[in-house]
Parts: C-alpha cells; sequence; structure tokens
C-alpha cells in the first residue's frame, strides 16, 4: 500500500534503495509488483552492485498496484474493514471492536 514517492517521504530511508515485490500467500497475485534492476547478468554479486549503484548497476523502477487501492492504504477496523470516522477513533462505529489497523497513509 505504498509507492516510492509515499516512502521517500521518511528522510531516514533515503539511504536506501527501494524495492517492490508481491508476497507470496496470494498465488493471483506474484508479480503484480515487481521491481526493474539494471544488471549485467542475473547474479547475487551483480544484485549487489544495484542495490549500491555501483559501477552502471541500478534499481531502475519499482511497479505495482496503486496504493490507494491497496487493503492496507487507509485505518480501518481489525473485525469489519469499516474507515474510522476520525483518525483517533478507539472504537468502531459499525461493530463496536476496539482495534484498528493503522493505513500506511495515516502512518506517513
Ligand atoms: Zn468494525
Amino acid at each position: 500500500s505504498c509507492d516510492t514517492s509515499m516512502a521517500s517521504q521518511l528522510s531516514e530511508l533515503n539511504r536506501y534503495p527501494f524495492l517492490t515485490n508481491s508476497d507470496a500467500h496470494s498465488l493471483g497475485k506474484i508479480a503484480r509488483e515487481y521491481t526493474k534492476i539494471k544488471m549485467d547478468h542475473a547474479s547475487f554479486a551483480e544484485f549487489k552492485l544495484a542495490l549500491e549503484e555501483k559501477d552502471g548497476r541500478a534499481v531502475t523502477g519499482n511497479y505495482g498496484l496503486a496504493p490507494r487501492l491497496g487493503k492496507y492504504y487507509h485505518t480501518t477496523c481489525e473485525k469489519c474493514g469499516v474507515r474510522p470516522h476520525a483518525p483517533d477513533q478507539e472504537e468502531c462505529h459499525v461493530c463496536g471492536h476496539t482495534r484498528m489497523t493503522k493505513g500506511v497513509s495515516e502512518r506517513l
């Protein structure tokens, strides 16, 4: 539920290259997110050079689902998935559950 422009708002991450990958527990969504990397050939040594942006190797792009379409973009009730009326709302106005999953946009 994040992209490079969102993640780069966190200055402490500026020294790291961003990688985008789909997770493996949703088989139908594998490769929905991916990273384009410039390397001479596929190897761990080349991958290391790309992460360090050395010798012309680099991460050249991150691709995937638009963050706003992600399941965890906004804060939602852990039980019913409804968005709270206010960011600091402690109880779900629909089901009364008291735990919210804080969304990526609110964390940023
Ligand atoms: Zn709820």
